[in-house]
C-alpha cells in the first residue's frame, strides 16, 4: 500500500463539495426568492489578502453566492470598522460575515471577531461556535478543519478507535479539527511547541494532522506506515516553492494516504467557506 500512497487530491474533492453547495443554493433561491449572500471586509491593502478575498468573491459567484467586499483604507479607525461590523449583523440581508485577517497594525482582532453574530460568523471563530463544537452541537465549523476532515473521508478509513495526532492547537485548525475527530471517535492527542518526543508521538498516529506552519518539519520517519496525513502547513521556501509542514517525499513511502502541498489542503477551505455561508442563510430562515 505504501508503494503507492492514494494522493488525496484537494482541487478535486473542493469541486465535488462546491457542486453540493450549489445545489443547495439553487435550494435556497427557489425556496426564498433570493440568494444566500457573503459579505466580506477586508482592511487595508496587503496584496496577500488582496488576492484571498477575490478568490473568495469569485467561487461564491461561480455556486450562485451573492458575494458582496466591503473595502475599507488601513487606517480606518476601530470605531469604524465596528459600526460596519454591527451594520452587517442587523442587516437581514446579510448571511455570512468574514473579516478578512490580518487586520493592519493598530487594529484589534478579537473585539471584531467577538462582535460577529455568531450566526452570520462562517469562519467559525466566534468562541460561541468554538463553545457549540466542542459541546458537540450544531455549529458553524472553522473551514479548514471541516476540508481536512472530508480528505480524510475520502480515504475511506474508519475512525472509530484510530489514534489520531493532531500537530499545532490554534483557534482556526489545531483545536477545532481535534473536536472533529473526536466526535467520529478518534482517540485524539493535541501536541505542540512544548510537547515533548514528538517523533515518538507521530509514529503512534494512524491519521496525522499537521498544521504547524514550519516547513517540512514532520519527517518521513515520523509517519506509522499505512497512515493517513494530513498537511494543513503553508510555508512558502527561500526559492519561492511552497511546501506544507510535512516531508512530502520521505512521508509519501509510509502513509497509505496524503496530501500534497499546494493542491491538498488548501482548496478546501475557500469550498466550506461557502458550504458555511449556506448553512448560515439555511439556519436563519428556517
Ligand atoms: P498558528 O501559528 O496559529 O499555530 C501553530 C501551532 O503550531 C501552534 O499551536 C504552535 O504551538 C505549534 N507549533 C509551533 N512550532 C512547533 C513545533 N516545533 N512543534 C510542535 N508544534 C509547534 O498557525 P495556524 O494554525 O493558523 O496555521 C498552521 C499552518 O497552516 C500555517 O502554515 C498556515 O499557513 C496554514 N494554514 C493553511 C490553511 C489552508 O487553507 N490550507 C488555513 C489556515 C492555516 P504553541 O501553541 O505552543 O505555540
Amino acid at each position: 500500500m505504501a508503494d503507492h500512497p492514494l494522493i488525496l487530491d484537494g482541487k478535486s474533492v473542493a469541486n465535488k463539495v462546491k457542486a453540493e453547495v450549489k445545489e443547495q443554493v439553487d435550494a435556497f433561491i427557489a425556496q426564498h426568492g433570493r440568494a444566500p449572500s457573503l459579505h466580506v471586509v477586508l482592511v487595508g491593502e496587503d496584496p496577500a489578502s488582496q488576492v484571498y478575498v477575490r478568490n473568495k468573491g469569485k467561487a461564491a459567484k461561480k455556486v450562485g453566492i451573492a458575494g458582496v467586499t466591503h473595502t475599507l483604507p488601513a487606517d480606518t479607525p476601530q470605531a469604524v470598522l465596528m459600526q460596519l461590523v454591527s451594520e452587517l449583523n442587523a442587516d437581514p440581508g446579510v448571511d455570512g460575515i468574514l473579516v478578512q485577517l490580518p487586520l493592519p497594525k493598530g487594529l484589534a482582532e478579537q473585539p471584531v471577531l467577538d462582535l460577529i453574530d455568531p450566526g452570520k460568523d462562517v469562519d467559525g471563530l466566534h468562541a460561541v461556535n468554538a463553545g457549540l463544537l466542542s459541546a458537540g452541537r450544531d455549529a458553524l465549523v472553522a473551514c479548514t478543519p471541516q476540508g481536512c476532515m472530508r480528505l480524510i473521508a475520502e480515504t475511506g478509513i474508519a475512525l472509530k478507535g484510530m489514534d489520531a495526532v493532531v500537530v499545532g492547537r490554534s483557534n482556526l485548525v489545531g483545536k477545532p479539527v481535534a473536536q472533529l475527530l473526536l466526535q467520529q471517535h478518534a482517540t485524539v492527542t493535541i501536541a505542540h511547541s512544548r510537547t515533548r518526543e514528538l517523533d515518538a508521538l507521530c509514529r503512534r498516529a494512524d491519521v496525522l494532522v499537521a498544521a504547524v506552519g514550519r516547513a517540512q518539519m514532520v519527517k518521513g520517519d515520523w509517519i506509522k506506515p499505512g497512515a493517513v496525513v494530513i498537511d494543513v502547513g503553508i510555508n512558502r521556501l527561500d526559492d519561492g516553492r511552497l511546501v506544507g509542514d510535512v516531508d512530502f517525499d520521505g512521508a509519501k513511502e509510509r502513509a497509505s494516504a496524503i496530501t500534497p502541498v499546494p493542491g491538498g489542503v488548501g482548496p478546501m477551505t475557500i469550498a466550506y467557506l461557502l458550504q458555511n455561508t449556506v448553512l448560515a442563510a439555511k439556519a436563519r430562515l428556517s
